[in-house]
C-alpha cells in the first residue's frame, strides 16, 4: 500500500515540477531565453575571422552581384550556368555608342566598345547552387560575389532574406522602355 501512494506522489511531484518549468519560460520568454525573433529582431553581426586573408581567398560564396556598366551582354555567364538561372536578354546597338537615358554605357572599364544593349539581366537566387562557375567566364570580370576580394566593389551583405519569393529575383538591367529600345537600335528610325 505504502509503495502505491509512493509511485502517486512521484507522479504528481514530477507533473508539478515540470510545469512549473514550462511556465516560467511561457513568462520570460521575451526576456531572451528563447530564439531571436528573427527577421524582425538580429545579432550585431560579429567580426569575421574565417581563419584565412580573406583578400586572398577568391571564392567567398555569398551573394551575386553584376556591375551593368560593365556588362557586355556576352551571354558566357548565363551559357555556363548550370540551373539556367542567369536570363539575358540584349539588342544590337551601333558599336562604342553612347546612348543616354537608355543605361547603356558605350565603355567598360576595361575599354572595351559596347555593342549590346542588355534590357534584362536577372539572376534567381532561389534557384542558385552558388557553385560560382558564371564568374569565371566574364571577360569584364562583372558578375562577381561579394566580399572577399572584392569587398572594395561590394561589400559581403549580412544576410539576404526576403519575405516574398519573388524578391529573391535580381533584376540588374536598368528598366528600359520598348520606346528607348527601339530608339537605342535605331528601329524607329531616329536613332541617337
Ligand atoms: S553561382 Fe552557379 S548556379 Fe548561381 S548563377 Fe552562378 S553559375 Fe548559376
Ligand atoms: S559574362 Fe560578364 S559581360 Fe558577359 S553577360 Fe555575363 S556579366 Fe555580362
Amino acid at each position: 500500500m505504502r509503495a502505491y501512494f509512493t509511485t502517486i506522489w512521484e507522479s504528481v511531484s514530477t507533473l508539478i515540477t515540470g510545469m512549473a518549468i514550462t511556465w516560467r519560460h511561457m513568462v520570460n520568454i521575451r526576456k531572451g531565453s528563447v530564439t531571436l525573433q528573427y527577421p524582425e529582431e538580429r545579432w550585431p553581426r560579429p567580426e569575421r575571422d574565417i581563419g584565412f586573408d580573406q583578400g586572398e581567398y577568391n571564392v567567398i560564396r555569398s551573394r551575386l552581384h553584376v556591375d551593368m556598366d560593365d556588362c557586355i551582354g556576352c551571354l558566357k555567364c548565363e551559357r555556363v550556368c548550370p540551373v539556367d538561372c542567369i536570363k539575358i536578354e540584349t539588342h544590337r546597338v551601333d558599336k562604342g555608342e553612347d546612348i543616354p537615358d537608355v543605361g547603356h554605357t558605350g565603355i567598360t572599364s576595361n575599354g572595351t566598345k559596347k555593342a549590346l544593349l542588355v534590357t534584362r539581366f536577372d539572376i534567381d537566387m532561389t534557384e542558385c547552387c552558388y557553385c560560382n562557375l558564371c564568374t569565371y567566364p566574364c571577360p569584364e570580370e562583372c558578375i562577381y560575389m561579394t566580399g572577399g576580394p572584392n569587398s572594395e566593389k561590394h561589400q559581403i551583405d549580412y544576410e539576404f532574406s526576403q519575405y516574398d519569393r519573388n524578391d529573391m529575383v535580381y533584376r540588374f538591367a536598368k528598366e528600359t522602355s520598348e520606346e528607348q529600345v527601339a530608339i537605342a537600335t535605331g528601329e524607329n528610325g531616329e536613332k541617337k
